[in-house]
């Protein structure tokens, strides 16, 4: 059965693109085909065709060329990876069929369109290694991730069991992972397009010579990466070789690989990045309601993505967080400057990816007309920061490169309003290049040549009323009244005869004709190849622009956080290296300004070694307790990034990592034992905080039994406590805990204070001192609208258990029976839990090479080994 060659063409360019949608261009439309036209008529909605009848019946779908962002958007927030099949020769100038190519694959992670990008959000791409060398497994992980759309490019090596933490960090869109290994980790998998790859794209040999070839190296040495980062660099190679694959253009704005090197930032685990809502609430993963949606004030998407970068990699050195703040002080004592550099901010574009589009030759005319109005703008902004007192300042002012030639070039070249197409023509202006525009006075008709040309030669043939005119079948011609024929010189050839008058041409207005005719199409070829020039020009000045870009960024960012500062009365936080934390009037910065105005209430914290650094709070449900632990954690990383804090006084002693969880019940279940969950991540939290950390516990213990519970609850805060010495804010509604105070010199008690009223409560979200005196339960679920007898009855019954359960001062009698914790320390063990050699020789076993034998004996040695045989 013989196919079309334009089906073949079809064919080969499926082949070429793996488990992607094809879009395959065919005159004026894009056509889908068989799964792809099924699978687009089911998720876009398309009318599903047929091409040809009978036994070659093939499903089809399709739509107009122009609509392609429309369909591309939807596929790839689908999470589908796009071919896009093209002509890529003139249909006029083919000879036989029109040559097709799959011009590049989209896929989540590869986007520089701005039609498919969110604005405010970085786009990564990522890849994941880890050790494949089973007998020596060390547990460490690579990754690299690039960001297409702008260029930045990272790797970093990582503790194996810190990939999720990592991937919460990065947040990329689309992650490559080798064929053979294991997938994402679980609730991360939702918000990441998983791309499989083949393990040899991944191999040493491979990635290397992807990464030698790019950066046009010998060999890596010169890119930062030390013998231990292998895994990071494999990563890497795996991007670049997918990039290569499937985007099909220069990816010379990919023009470095920064090491990413852990211990510069405040680590924030997954789970405390998810319970803090920092970038997505819990409830919908939406940026509303999250604290960089109430932080952001920028007025570019390039500032609200170095915020977010920020806000995602708090700095832990006291300098680099000073100079930050020093920025925004400055800013923040001069209203009318700050006002000044956001309306001068407001009209630039995103250069950064207006740039991507430039070197990877996907930029359009209205891109360059973007390039040149956001270099308008900088003369202004430049000249607003200059003989700034902050070093940051300064140093951004030094970075803000104006480009006057380019931008000269650019006012003069284009047009106000620019195409998206530049074969459309129509975008350079008049004046700026002399044969375009003889070309187009000639398109237009050239009144001006006809009139002379028509007095000319009525001159020289004495016809008086000679007229020159221009029709679709004859092109131009000459006419002249029949009374006048005699007169008609010999070099006229007659073309058309009308009722009273003839028709002529001459071998001058004929190539005249032929111009004009043909000065249409070269004024648009003549256009794109100054469109080309031009685009050429702003390649050559890519370095300076794209550092441009990154100080517009960051400068916007600075204003944002200074706008902010100001308008919501934020104090600059005193930052100290001092495990200590003062808090005066803090107030949770998202409730701060979503509640009514005036409404909330300002709470003060304080914890540090000797007025107790481990807090417990207590108080009826909805008092306030989880808003008011959350709130310092915030407080810490704002502060962290650079930014002012809502409170009125602020001293924080710098931390090194934050940890917040929530207890199971409070979270919505995800699919594995909850309880489970909450154990495994206060594991964590015991096996890595330091006394440099900063706990916060809400609700620990819940998920279980009562007597369990408290357990539970009581022996961490003893460990944390004891062992640990990290600033803790643990909130329960085990009243138990907070007999906890007696025995242990830093910790202390805290609840919200509640007002009774008429058997009814009022919560006054008010901190104080102390630890709550009774469970408040009830009147909530009468709040609640829970019916009175079932109230009543709770109540017979509460009295009933307090009275078996308290003892005659009304403290718990389970608190009481709890052994008091030993005085002498706990023999300290030279490993931690994670670290000790028999967990790395477990890991280390090949299963498949053992025999049950063998099993025994080693686990009869390791049982011995860990001292229990
Ligand atoms: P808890 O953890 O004690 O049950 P939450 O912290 O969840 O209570 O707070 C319950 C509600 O009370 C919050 O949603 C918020 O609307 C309100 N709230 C909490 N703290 C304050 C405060 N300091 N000022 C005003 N309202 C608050
Ligand atoms: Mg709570």
């Amino acid at each position: 059965m013989g196919m079309t060659p334009m089906m073949q063409q079809y064919h080969e360019a499926k082949d070429a693109c793996g488990d992607a949608i094809l879009l395959f261009r065919m005159g004026d439309f894009f056509e889908l085909f068989n799964d792809d036209a099924v699978t687009a008529a089911r998720v876009l909605g398309m009318t599903l065709t047929s091409r040809d009848k009978g036994k070659n019946a093939t499903p089809m779908a399709g739509f107009p060329h122009h609509q392609l962002d429309g369909y591309l958007a939807k596929l790839i927030h689908l999470g589908y990876r796009v071919a896009i099949c093209d002509q890529v020769e003139d249909p006029k100038e083919a000879k036989g069929i029109v040559r097709r190519e799959v011009t590049r694959i989209v896929s989540p992670g590869t986007l520089t369109d701005d039609s498919l990008l969110e604005p405010k959000e970085s786009n990564y791409l990522a890849a994941i290694v880890a050790d494949d060398r089973k007998k020596n497994a060390t547990g460490e992980v690579g990754i690299a991730w690039v960001e297409m759309s702008t260029g930045s490019f990272f790797a970093g090596t990582f503790a194996g069991d810190r990939l999720a933490d990592q991937l919460a960090r990065i947040g990329p869109a689309e992650c490559l992972l080798a064929e053979d290994v294991g997938s994402l980790p679980p609730h991360l998998a939702e918000r990441i397009h998983l791309t499989r790859r083949p393990a040899w794209a991944f191999s040493n040999k491979t990635t290397r010579d992807c990464l030698l070839a790019h950066f046009g190296t010998a060999n890596l040495d010169g890119l930062g990466f030390g013998e231990e980062d292998h895994l990071a660099i494999r990563a890497a190679g795996g991007v670049l070789d997918y990039l290569n694959e499937t985007q099909k253009v220069s990816l010379s704005h990919i023009d470095k690989l920064t090491p990413y090197r852990t211990g510069t930032t405040l680590e924030i685990d997954e789970a405390t990045r998810r319970s803090l809502e920092l970038t997505r609430t819990i409830r919908d993963g939406r940026r509303d309601g999250t604290l960089v949606a109430v932080m952001d004030r920028c007025v570019t998407p390039m500032g609200s993505r170095v915020l977010a970068q920020w806000l995602a990699n708090p700095l832990t050195d006291n300098q680099a967080i000073e100079a930050r703040l020093d920025a925004v002080e400055e800013l923040k004592g001069d209203a009318a400057l700050t006002k000044d550099l956001a309306d001068g901010l407001a009209g630039v574009y995103d250069l950064q990816r207006l740039l991507t589009r430039v070197s990877t030759g996907r930029a359009s005319p209205r891109d360059l007309s973007f390039i040149s109005r956001t270099l308008s703008r900088l003369p202004r902004v430049k000249a607003k920061i200059t003989s700034r007192r902050s070093q940051l300042l300064s140093d951004l002012e030094a970075r803000l490169d104006l480009c006057p030639e380019l931008h000269g070039k650019l006012v003069l070249a284009l047009d106000k309003n620019c195409p998206l197409h530049a074969k459309e023509g129509g975008f350079i202006q008049e004046g700026y290049y002399a044969k375009l525009d003889e070309y187009r006075e000639l398109a237009v008709g050239g009144k001006q040549w006809i009139a002379n040309y028509q007095a000319e030669e009525s001159r020289k043939s004495g016809i008086a009323n000679m007229k020159v005119g221009f029709n679709k079948v004859f092109g131009y011609y000459i006419e002249i009244t029949n009374a006048q024929k005699d007169k008609v010189p010999d070099y006229f050839h007659r073309k058309q005869t009308l009722k009273n008058a003839e028709r002529y041409i001459t071998p001058e207005l004929k190539e005249y004709e032929e111009k004009v005719l043909s000065a249409d199409d070269k004024a648009k070829q003549l256009e794109y190849e100054l469109f080309v020039e031009l685009r050429d020009l702003v390649m050559a000045d890519c370095k300076r622009l794209q550092q441009t870009a990154v100080a517009i960024a960051e400068l916007d960012a600075f204003v944002s956080l200074a706008d902010l500062a100001r308008d919501r009365n934020y104090c600059r936080p005193k930052m100290i290296d001092e495990p200590d934390l003062r808090i005066i009037d803090g107030r949770h910065p998202v409730l701060d300004m979503t509640e009514a105005a005036g409404t909330f209430v300002p709470n003060d914290t304080q914890l540090s070694g000797d007025d107790g650094f481990v807090a417990i709070i207590t108080g009826p449900n909805m008092a306030g307790k989880s808003t008011y632990i959350r709130q310092v954690g915030l407080l810490t990383i704002m502060a962290q990034m650079g930014s002012f804090v809502p409170a009125r006084q602020a001293t924080i002693g710098v931390v090194d990592r934050v940890f917040a969880r929530v207890g199971a019940s409070d979270e919505l279940s995800r699919g594995q034992s909850t309880f489970m969950v909450e154990m495994t991540e206060t594991a964590r939290i015991l096996n890595t905080a330091t006394r440099h950390s900063l706990v916060i516990l809400d609700e620990i213990g819940r998920g279980t039994s009562t007597y369990d519970g408290v357990s539970l609850a009581w022996s961490i805060v003893e460990h944390l406590h004891d062992k640990i010495g990290a600033r803790t804010l643990f909130a329960t509604h085990y009243h138990e805990l907070s007999e906890l105070a007696g025995s242990l010199d830093g910790v202390c008690n805290l609840n919200v204070s509640v007002k009774e009223w008429d058997e009814k409560i009022v919560f006054l979200h008010k901190i104080v001192p102390g630890a709550a005196d009774k469970s408040y339960g009830i009147y909530v679920a009468r709040l609640a609208g829970v019916p009175p007898e079932v109230n009543e009855r709770a109540k017979q019954i509460l009295a009933q258990l307090e009275q078996e359960h308290l003892d005659p001062d009304g403290r718990s009698k389970i608190a009481h029976s709890i052994p008091r914790h030993p005085k002498k320390d706990l023999q300290l063990t030279f490993f931690s839990p994670m670290e000790h050699p028999v967990v790395e020789e477990i890991r280390g076993v090949d299963l498949n090479a053992l025999t049950p034998l063998e099993a025994l004996q080693r686990l009869a040695q390791w049982q011995k080994q860990l001292g229990s045989g």
